[in-house]
């Protein structure tokens, strides 16, 4: 068979550890063979973003940004024990906070589902993705510690000085206070980011907050989210058949537990931070969870959720076998490969990228599959493979597709 082109680069990240092991597997066994990889590479495990000052993560974000669509490893966040292992410059932000913050975006979570590893919750038939506003709220609270009576009031004092002032407790006793605050313009880009990502992948849109206590604050919310959807993509929801709804955040929990799955439920960063760990653990293992990051001007980047694996990757180091799952990595390549082949208009591309989920699927339904799996499926007698065997089986049922 013929290779297919590619006639746009796609922005290639790589990253650190076990990650990066499986990385250069992914691409040599499943992709090479089928496709003439047009990527720009940039290399952002941590000895180069070192060397570079992290100047390369940047670059990645700006490459992002003329491509549009990156695929990344996972990638080491520096901590002290980091700063010695690797001998660094500086403790370097988070790679994906760097990139988040470039292009503006929100991180959509989803499960990868399987036949075998079943969700806890058993109505659950298609992925639930989970999309968390990443600014504000309690995230950059200010707090007391209320030692006694007194009165606690929020302040805004505008730029001409003028003060409005409300009352948030007259305290009679010892108590706490917090204040917080969010940005029109943050919760305009996470709308977006929710809406383009919902046409994209051509699912209903939920949206949860506690507007019936929060009148203000979380009502702000709401009506942002209500506004942007009548002008801007109400056409196009109604187009692709799909539904933006607006419900109270206990509605929303209620109706996800008895759902079947197959929608976005975008949250507030609180209530995203615990419902994504809720999802992701119900759905069954963090090796299982893709991860995208959605920028509101049309920017995708895709990555497994989870990180590095270090500890099978000092393993490896010390030439002991791995069983570690490529499974989300995998996913993270064919989201890319994908979303190239829809804006490029070129449909073998996207024909590969499900062929090879389904030949990675298949493989796991047929009973092989990595040892973080074997011990979670219901499936009898599963086969345990090791990290590059399972790469083979899947390229075995790819070939297959492509007999
Ligand atoms: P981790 O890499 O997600 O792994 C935690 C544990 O989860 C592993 O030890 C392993 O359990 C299991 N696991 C995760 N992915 C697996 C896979 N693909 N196959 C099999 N088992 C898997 O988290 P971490 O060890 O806390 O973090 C390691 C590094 O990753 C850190 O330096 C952190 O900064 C980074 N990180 C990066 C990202 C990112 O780039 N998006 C996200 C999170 C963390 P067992 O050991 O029990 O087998
Ligand atoms: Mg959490």
């Amino acid at each position: 068979m013929e290779k297919i082109k590619m006639t746009t680069p796609l922005v290639e990240m790589d990253g650190d550890e076990m990650t990066r092991i499986l990385w250069k597997m992914i691409k040599e066994d499943l992709l090479a063979p089928y496709v003439e990889l047009n990527t720009e590479y940039y290399d952002l495990g941590l000895e180069y973003r070192n060397e570079t000052g992290d100047q390369v993560t940047v670059d990645a974000a700006n490459a992002t940004k003329k491509y549009k669509v990156a695929v990344k490893c996972a990638t080491i966040t520096p901590n002290a024990a980091r700063m010695d292992e690797y001998h660094l410059k500086e403790m370097y932000k988070s790679p994906n906070g760097t990139i988040r913050s470039m292009l503006d975006g929100t991180v959509f979570r989803a499960p990868i589902v399987v036949k075998g590893i079943e969700p806890c919750v058993k109505n659950w038939k298609k992925p639930i993705t989970l999309a968390r506003h990443a600014y504000g709220d309690v995230y950059k609270n200010t707090e007391m510690v209320i030692p006694g009576p007194g009165r606690v009031e929020l302040v805004y004092t505008a730029a001409d000085g003028t003060e409005t002032r409300e009352l948030v407790h007259n305290f009679t006793g010892a108590g706490v206070a917090q204040g917080m605050h969010n940005l029109n313009d943050s919760i305009e880009s996470f709308a977006r980011s929710c809406f383009e990502y919902a046409l994209s992948t051509k699912q209903d849109l939920w949206f949860s907050t506690k507007d019936t206590i929060s009148k203000k604050y979380d009502h702000t919310f709401k009506d942002i989210f209500q506004d942007i959807y009548e002008k801007e993509y109400k056409d196009a929801f109604e187009k692709a058949g799909i539904t933006y709804f607006y419900t109270l955040i206990d509605d929303a929990v209620a109706r996800v537990m008895k759902a079947e799955g197959g929608f976005i439920w975008a949250c507030k960063n609180y209530d995203g931070d615990v419902m994504s760990d809720m999802v992701s653990s119900a759905f069954g293992s963090l090796a299982m969870m893709t991860s995208v990051l959605v920028s509101p001007h049309g920017y995708f980047e895709y990555e497994a959720a989870h990180g590095t694996v270090q500890r099978h990757y000092y393993k490896h180091l010390k030439g002991e076998e791995t069983s570690t799952n490529s499974v989300a990595t995998i996913f993270a390549w064919s989201g890319a490969l994908r979303k190239r082949g829809e804006l490029d208009g070129n449909t073998d591309l996207c024909l590969f990228a499900d062929r090879l989920e389904q030949a990675t699927l298949t493989t796991i339904e047929k009973g092989e599959m990595t040892k973080d799996l074997a011990l979670i499926t219901s499936i009898k007698n599963p086969s345990v493979l090791n990290s590059r065997e399972f790469i083979l089986a899947v390229r075995k049922n790819l070939d297959v597709l492509y007999a």
